[in-house]
């Protein structure tokens, strides 16, 4: 049996909306995701749990405790300073060689990346129900003999970094994933197949070389988060070579996809990793809202059979992906194809 977690804690955050080229736009990263998401895990068969609480320590194993005060207490002390219902942020530091920020539009400035991530009365609580969604699938794995796990994590975490909310993100539930992989796997690997590359997630590993992070996503040439995500960034000091970015041409489809996915997979595999995060969005799809990348369907089967292929104790973190005709399809074709192969004995 393979355990799927998620709690309705998470349904309680609400963005709103955000600026896209000088326009507010609704916020895609909308509760009805995981209601949709949570229709696929019922017709694959799941055990759908709810995650307990592990509390605060595998969180604050990957974020600064600042940080952490801030998403918990920002939202009263914005309203108490005359502000509205939804922290945003509208100036950022050029750099962070000052002392840390007093005033709360200093503190929004300086812990939210962009104006995707407001911050609500409700999101701490969200964030940290779709933490421990990670933790718990995590731990499935790792404590309880499980191949495998699925955490239908919502808000998502793959732009977080370790004191910044970015791109619907507040928590790095794939970061947070590894790191209690790793109190009992000595090499992990995130592999990330969201349509943007996960930027907090190689931030956080950049100079560590016992966290590979590989990233197949949309060019960040033209393609959200612009700054980072290219082929040439590789990891810092210990982690130089621990880090690798697949950027694929806007439209690309499933062979482009899975020639990228190939290299990914070798690169795992020459690492010897002992476990595997995925960092599942499936935003990469045709028919996503987002529009940056073609899988099909039946691309996104035989992604999860790849990735089923390598065999490996793995951790499957539920990243971006937006309401469109086929979300829970998407879903749906990935997990089984992944189960069934997995489930093989080994060659
Ligand atoms: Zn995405």
């Amino acid at each position: 049996m393979m355990y799927a977690y998620f709690s309705d804690d998470q349904l309680r955050h609400h963005g709103q909306t955000f600026m896209v080229a000088g326009e507010p736009k609704p916020i895609p990263e909308v509760p009805e995701r995981a209601e949709i998401l949570t229709t696929a895990v019922k017709r694959l068969g799941l055990d759908l749990r709810e995650p307990g609480d592990f509390g605060m320590g595998p969180i604050a194993a990957i974020h600064a405790p600042e940080y952490l005060k801030f998403l918990q207490t920002i939202h009263d002390e914005w309203k108490a300073a005359g502000g509205s219902d939804l922290v945003v942020p509208s100036i950022h530091p050029f750099d962070r060689m000052g002392p840390y920020p007093r005033s709360h539009i200093g503190k929004a400035g300086f812990h939210l990346g962009d104006t995707s991530c407001p911050v609500s009365k409700t999101t701490w609580q969200s964030a940290y129900a779709s933490a421990q969604a990670a933790i718990a699938a995590a731990r499935d794995v790792r404590d309880h003999g499980q191949k495998s796990a699925y955490a239908l994590c919502r808000p998502p975490g793959h732009h977080a970094s370790r004191d910044i909310a970015g791109g619907f993100c507040y928590l790095n539930n794939s970061a947070i994933a590894a790191q209690e992989l790793r109190a009992k796997y000595d090499r992990v690997a995130i592999l990330d197949v969201d349509l943007h590359h996960g930027n907090g997630t190689q931030h956080i590993f950049y100079t560590r070389d016992d966290v590979m992070t590989l990233s197949i996503h949309a060019d960040p040439g033209v393609f959200y988060p612009f700054f980072w995500g290219h082929a040439e960034e590789r990891g810092e000091d210990a982690g130089l070579g621990f880090n690798h970015n697949f950027p694929l041409p806007l439209g690309s489809g499933n062979d482009v996809f899975l020639a990228a996915l190939d290299r990914a997979l070798s690169m795992i595999d020459h690492f010897s990793a002992d476990a595997v995060v995925i960092a599942l969005g499936l935003d990469a799809s045709q028919d996503d809202p987002f529009g940056g990348l073609a899988v099909t369907p039946a691309g996104f089967a035989e992604i999860g059979k790849k990735i089923g292929g390598v065999k490996l104790p793995t951790v499957l973190v539920q990243e971006g992906g937006y309401v469109s005709n086929t979300l829970a399809e998407n879903l749906f074709q990935f997990v089984s194809a992944f189960r069934a192969t997995i489930a093989e004995s080994p060659e």
